[in-house]
């Protein structure tokens, strides 16, 4: 069987767009039970209850989960509040502890999918399970590693997939944690649309602010729902609490997003994909500017310290040459890449010039 005959029949029972909400970690039995209480009480639409027992950290010492006592409260959480349940498994010792206490989904983390070690030893452990799996992208943007994570799933006969966009790792900092790749995405979409994807905007936005966007981009462009945390006191958890929000600050997200008519292949809408490619570009363009006129600054600083002249002629022809040669490679027209770059340059000399003023 090849991925792209996968069914994943189990999404079409679960209310679209699938919805699952709760804690970046377990805590406490009660942190869990208060937030699954007020999610039921706002009557949001989410249909699964997610919270990490086993939590990967950056650095050692931090907080690393509750381990496997967590397993109970998310027991309880479906018991007492009707929840579907999900968690993070990240070697065969979650996913036995995990199937031990009939967790319903099971997500494999990004920081998992990047090693093919760890996905085919919690692929043999889950050999067989009709639980859905979900597969995070690996942290850095490979298409095929991705790919390879479910294909060692369903050679394990794992046959509920699919797949959750938590946004890529960069050096250079942005206003994402983790930068979202539509085009990544898009592709992964366009070869498995039988295979559903999640946004996951909490991992995407490290903050509050940019979360309704990011998933209302994502259903724009066909996504079949999200995954996003809540915390019943966001600004007090144990880990992520600066992207994590109310059961009430969910609810009401979920109930401004414009549900487009996507389905399971979601490609209906072709300007949307096209115009969110468009932003997603736009936005990696100004981050570029922004980072290049910040090193600006910093020539500006030397040559003032340097009692150096703020126009370079031989550096301006230097950067018109390799911008001409670069049009050319490209295919994109000289006069037009001249016009953008006398346009980046001329503002170059402004915020040095700034800084000259501001020195003396
Ligand atoms: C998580 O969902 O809590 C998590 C750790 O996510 P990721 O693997 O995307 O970092
Ligand atoms: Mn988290």
């Amino acid at each position: 069987m090849n991925l792209i005959d996968v069914k994943n029949e189990w999404i079409n029972e679960l209310s679209q767009p699938l919805m699952i909400a709760g804690p970046c970690s377990a805590e406490s039995e009660a942190q869990m039970l208060e937030t699954a209480r007020r999610i039921r009480e706002t009557n949001a639409q989410v249909s699964i209850f997610r919270a990490g027992i086993w939590k990967p950290r950056t650095k050692p010492n931090g907080f690393e989960g509750v381990g496997v006592i967590g397993l109970n409260w998310l027991k309880k959480v479906k018991e007492e509040y009707g929840f579907k349940t999900a968690t993070e498994v990240a070697n065969a010792h979650h996913v036995f502890a995990a199937l031990e206490a009939d967790v319903d989904v099971l997500w494999i983390g990004a920081r998992s999918t990047v090693n093919p070690f760890t996905v085919q030893e919690i692929a043999m452990a889950l050999r067989g399970t009709d639980k859905p799996v979900f597969v995070k992208n690996p942290v850095n943007p490979d298409l095929a590693l991705w790919i390879g994570a479910l294909e060692r799933l369903l050679g394990q006969d794992i046959k509920n997939l699919g797949v959750i966009h938590r946004g890529f790792s960069t050096y250079q900092k942005t206003k994402y944690r983790n930068n979202p790749n539509w085009q990544i995405a898009l592709d992964f979409k366009s070869q498995f649309p039988n295979i559903p994807m999640l946004i996951d905007p909490s991992h995407i936005c490290g903050n509050r602010t940019g979360l309704a966007d990011i998933t209302q981009e994502a259903l724009n462009v066909g996504y079949q729902g999200a995954i996003i945390e809540t915390h019943s006191n966001p600004d007090e958890a144990w880990s992520d609490a600066s992207q994590q929000i109310t059961p009430e600050v969910l609810a009401e997200l979920i109930g401004n997003l414009k549900v487009r008519n996507s389905g399971i292949a979601g490609f209906d809408n072709e300007m949307g994909r096209h115009r969110t490619l468009i932003s997603d570009l736009d936005f990696q363009l100004i981050e570029l500017l922004s980072q290049r006129m910040k090193i600006s600054e910093k020539i500006g600083k030397l040559k003032k310290e340097n009692d150096i002249a703020i126009f370079q002629p031989e550096r301006w022809k230097v950067i018109t040459e390799y911008a001409t040669q670069k049009a050319k490679e490209t295919g994109m027209s000289q006069e037009f890449i001249e016009k953008v770059f006398k346009a980046i340059h001329e503002e170059s000399i402004e915020v040095q010039n700034s800084i000259m003023i501001d020195r003396q």
